[in-house]
């Protein structure tokens, strides 16, 4: 309920997720999401 105080006041508490093929932040808290990075970008640069 209060959660969006401790993002205001500490920040938000970012997690990682992977999601059709895209990683991303999102906050524990209040559930705000970053804008997703494609995996495939980095998977081109193995091998
Ligand atoms: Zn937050």
């Amino acid at each position: 309920m209060w959660s969006w105080l401790s993002c205001f006041f500490i920040g938000h508490e970012y997690t990682v997720h992977c999601e059709h093929g895209e990683v991303y932040l999102r906050c524990l808290s209040c559930g705000r999401r970053s804008h997703g990075w494609s995996l495939e970008h980095a998977s081109h640069h193995r091998g």
